[in-house]
């Protein structure tokens, strides 16, 4: 299997060849093409699996094939973790390093002071990649909108959920557009993440590696 043929642009092609990559793992080759239909994605994945590249190619990808209303937060990846949000952002980051295109990528997590936050959120983001609660309290703040984001991603949501937020998700949820794309990874699905997944997930397509 080649990166070449899942449908990615020549930008991104190129941005893979320049980072080092030489063929797509499992869950890129199955995710990756299902993603670029528009479809929603239920991956059962561990860390490892590439699947961050994995949602993030095709997120990219609709950012470039996206003319104009750049800096309105396109797509919104929540995380359960401040470590998880800095390792996904730099993933991203390091793609868009590689594109010819200038895209605004940024990171919020709790436990930290707000203000440099709110601050870096000024002039928008294309990308936002965050924990549940400190992604609330920016809404509250007026800092960060989600009205119009595009693709939302879930990632590892059977610890977002063991993390108990849970009703931080609700709450997101109900903020978003209900027209999006929802890409839903998690390595383990006990009923409360079967259950998010059914709720959240408009026929996807399921895929396991
Ligand atoms: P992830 O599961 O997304 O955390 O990715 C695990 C590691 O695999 C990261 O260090 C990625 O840079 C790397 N990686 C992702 N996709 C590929 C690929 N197609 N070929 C080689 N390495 C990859």
């Amino acid at each position: 299997m080649s990166f070449s043929t899942l449908g990615l642009a020549p930008s991104l092609l190129n941005a893979i060849t320049e980072i080092g990559y030489q063929e797509p793992t499992a869950i890129q080759s199955a995710a990756i093409p299902a993603i670029l239909r528009g479809e929603d994605v239920l991956g059962a994945a561990q860390t490892g699996s590439g699947k961050t590249a994995a949602f993030a190619l095709p997120l990219l990808q609709s950012l470039l094939d996206k003319r104009g209303s750049h800096r309105q937060l396109h797509g919104l990846i929540l995380v359960p973790t401040r470590e998880l949000a800095s390792q996904v952002a730099d993933a991203i980051r390091l793609l868009v390093s590689h594109l010819p295109t200038t895209l605004k990528v940024q990171v919020v997590f709790g436990g930290v002071s707000i203000n440099p936050q709110m601050l870096a959120l000024r002039g928008g983001t294309d990308i936002l990649v965050a924990t549940p609660g400190r992604l609330l309290d920016l809404i509250d703040h007026n800092a960060v909108k989600i009205s119009q984001t595009a693709m939302l991603v879930l990632d590892e949501a059977d610890r977002l959920l063991d993390m108990g937020f849970s009703e931080e998700l609700n709450r997101i949820l109900e903020l978003l557009p209900k027209q999006r794309q929802n890409l839903f990874f998690s390595a383990t699905f006990p009923s409360a993440v079967q259950k998010l997944a059914d709720s959240l997930l408009n026929k996807p397509t399921r895929i396991e590696v």
